[in-house]
């Protein structure tokens, strides 16, 4: 099994280092607007689409021409690959998979890729790196490189700067230590739920963040908008974002660690966050109460990382040979485990579950998340159509919602697929 696998690692550069890496990016984000907007112009004057091939010949007159010789100070492969992700970014627009690309703003991501194993060399035994015009570089190698390099993303996040370097190596594949299935149901008062009565509380060192982070907020409201007192205190506003994004991304780590390596299967509800927030409102069948508070929910849900969750649960899995198996969220927590009744009544509370028919009682989450993993084992089984429920559309459950992100390799599409398909 081939696996494709990032390793980042930060790096110490120098000031000089450091002044060339933001133009190098400033270079790439200028030569990305200036190849859309010639591709704009020219479709305005009737012209066809202008591919790669011939997009990068232009870079080279503009690196050799009279208006922006400080273009050829900049290293040429990350220039064409900014050119690519725009022919990209047009590729998915043309298949109607993406938006129309848009201009790069100067006060968005800064990164630029060597696309090329060729282009950087790794010292893992002096600790450095060595970057086309850039030169040998610092960098924090806090674990050893596994498999045989092919880019190197450098970026830049909340005054630092790190390299990505994508990997690619074979390995066997596993069959799991573990045997035992789990379903999970996940929300707000617990982060998730296990079908075995465990459960995730949530991470709540978040609130003391949101403090300090309105009044640094505030702070910057009080300045002169672009004035450079201004650009401190936003610096500031930016690294309390990425450290409440850096504790949400180690807890979520941590948690989809420990579940993929004690559990061979994994049901999860097929949620979409979109379908959470909508929810508050409520449908023609089921007006929605407490309408504004839910809506102040919102925010926290989109908080929780659910689909970075089911991200990495799905690699995580993959990789110690398990399996994760999305079920159709309907009606999981108002079905009664015991006698599968399924009724509106049966939940009380947020957290109590009471059977009206039988009278089984249970917390209403764990209940959910028990519905979950018998759901996930009967599609296993494919003894039963499981999206019978009410629902008009097991087909676009299928093929839409279990599609996985981009950034998971093949496999895990037969992972789900294989899943998927049989049953419908
Ligand atoms: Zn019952």
């Amino acid at each position: 099994m081939q696996r494709l696998q990032a390793f980042q690692f930060e790096l110490r550069p120098n000031g000089q280092q450091k002044r060339e890496m933001h133009r190098f990016a400033g270079a790439c984000r200028f030569v990305f607007n200036k190849a859309l907007a010639l591709q704009k112009a020219n479709h305005e004057a009737g012209g066809k689409f202008i591919g790669y091939v011939a997009m990068a010949k232009q870079l080279t007159d503009w690196r050799n021409g009279p208006e922006t010789p400080w273009l050829k100070e900049a290293p040429v492969h990350p220039l064409q690959h900014a050119l690519k992700d725009l022919d990209r970014a047009y590729q998915h627009f043309f298949a109607q998979r993406a938006a129309f690309p848009q201009f790069k703003k100067k006060s968005g991501k800064q990164s630029f890729r060597y696309p090329d194993a060729k282009q950087f060399k790794l010292d893992e035994a002096n600790g450095r790196v060595f970057l086309p015009k850039l030169g040998w570089m610092r960098l924090r190698l806090s674990r050893p490189l596994l498999g045989t390099p092919k880019n190197a993303t450098v970026s830049y996040r909340a005054g630092k700067w790190y390299v990505s370097i994508q990997t690619e190596r074979k390995v066997e594949a596993l069959i799991p230590q573990a045997t035992s299935a789990i379903g999970i149901d996940v929300g707000i008062t617990r982060f998730a739920t296990f079908s075995d009565g465990d459960f995730l509380a949530p991470l709540n060192s978040f609130k003391h963040h949101q403090i300090r982070l309105a009044r640094y907020q505030r702070r910057m409201a009080r300045k002169v908008k672009f004035s450079s007192n201004w650009n401190k205190e936003k610096a500031k506003v930016q690294k309390i974002h990425t450290r409440i994004a850096n504790c949400r991304k180690d807890f979520l780590h941590k948690a989809t660690t420990a579940i993929s390596q004690n559990h061979a299967l994994v049901c999860i509800e097929d949620l979409q966050v979109g379908n959470i927030s909508k929810s508050a409102q409520g449908s023609r069948e089921q007006p929605g109460k407490n309408v504004k508070a839910k809506s102040g929910l919102n925010c926290s849900n989109l908080d929780q990382g659910w689909s970075e969750f089911r991200r990495q649960l799905e690699y995580k899995l993959q990789w110690s040979g398990g399996m994760l198996v999305a079920v159709l969220p309907q009606n999981t927590s108002c079905t009664c485990p015991a006698c599968a009744h399924v009724s509106k009544d049966n939940r009380r509370t947020q957290a109590q579950f009471l059977c009206v028919a039988c009278g089984y009682q249970n917390h209403a989450d764990v209940v959910g998340a028990m519905n979950v993993l018998e759901r996930g084992l009967r599609l296993l089984a494919c003894g039963e159509d499981v999206s019978r429920a009410k629902v008009a559309r097991p087909k676009r459950a299928a093929s839409v919602k279990q599609e996985p992100t981009e950034a998971t390799s093949t496999s895990t599409m037969l992972v789900t697929g294989a899943v998927g398909i049989p049953c419908f």
